[in-house]
């Protein structure tokens, strides 16, 4: 009946692995000095599944995972067929990569949130598929795109934290603002915050401690904006030290990429 059971030594793997980590994330979590944190938030734990198998998905919605991250949109949008197909229907899906506009329509299928806003042309993009979505919806054409249950498309806008370095994507930080006013004025889509990648091969603290400087810019203007998706394998800890409430964690949980597939 389940064509998506993974392979039980696999499945007991991947749940120790979600369980060890999300152990020393609340822990990390509970150190965070006070009035970082935007207040009233957790950490959330997102395992980051590109490259691995709908099974390892299905394995880890069955250990209790409920959201999980992805940085390719056929891969991810393959993957959660099956799995809604499996009857695992209550599964989150942020996407997490770079994204062009012409794969907006396609994200919008089955995705709650989009970590890597980083220019006007994506949030048009976005808008106008969320709208044809609700539209066809509203036709009885296609299922509701997930993001409707939880008020609209969440958008985090990525922001560059080397400017224009080795181009991990990402707005300058000096385009927040703006980019921040048409998320809110896009019908359809959520602001939700702020996401970052740091920097390869430097200190990952001053990173972070300057994307929640503009985390605390960015809330003056827009209080309900109050993520920050930060934190992978390597770096959670001082993310989560400056305030991340999202970390977003593949290698420490599913094991290494697979290498013919190539880094992210
Ligand atoms: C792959 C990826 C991650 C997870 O990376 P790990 O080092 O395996 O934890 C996090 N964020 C983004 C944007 C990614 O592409």
């Amino acid at each position: 009946m389940d064509e998506l059971r993974c392979e039980p030594g696999r499945a007991r793997e991947l749940e120790a692995g979600c369980r060890r980590v999300a152990e020393e994330v609340a822990a990390a979590a509970a150190e965070t000095p006070p009035g970082i944190r935007a207040e009233g938030l957790d950490v959330e734990l997102i395992p980051v599944t590109k490259f691995f198998p709908a099974s390892d998905v299905a394995a880890l919605y069955d250990a209790g995972v409920r959201a999980v991250g992805e940085n390719r949109d056929q891969e991810a949008s393959a993957k959660a067929a099956r799995l809604i197909a499996s009857g695992r229907t209550e599964l989150s899906w942020h996407y997490i990569g770079q994204l062009q506009t012409n794969k907006a329509k396609s994200v919008v299928s089955y995705a709650s949130s989009v970590h890597s806003v980083d220019r006007s042309s994506l949030v048009a993009a976005l808008a106008k598929a969320y709208r044809r979505r609700l539209e066809a919806w509203e036709a009885g054409e296609a299922a509701a795109p997930p993001a409707h249950a939880s008020g609209g498309l969440e958008c985090l806008i990525q922001v560059d934290l080397e400017e224009g370095a080795a181009g991990r994507g990402g707005a300058a930080p000096a385009e927040v603002g703006r980019l921040a006013e048409e998320i809110e004025q896009a019908e359809g889509l959520r602001l939700g915050g702020l996401m970052a990648v740091a920097p390869l091969g430097a200190e990952p603290g001053p990173s972070f401690e300057r994307l929640w400087e503009i985390s605390q810019r960015l809330r003056a203007e827009h209080p309900q904006a109050r993520q920050i998706s930060a934190g992978m394998s390597g770096d959670w800890a001082e993310a989560i030290r400056w305030g991340s409430t999202r970390v977003r964690v593949g290698s420490s949980i599913m094991g290494p990429r697979p290498e013919a597939t190539g880094p992210a």
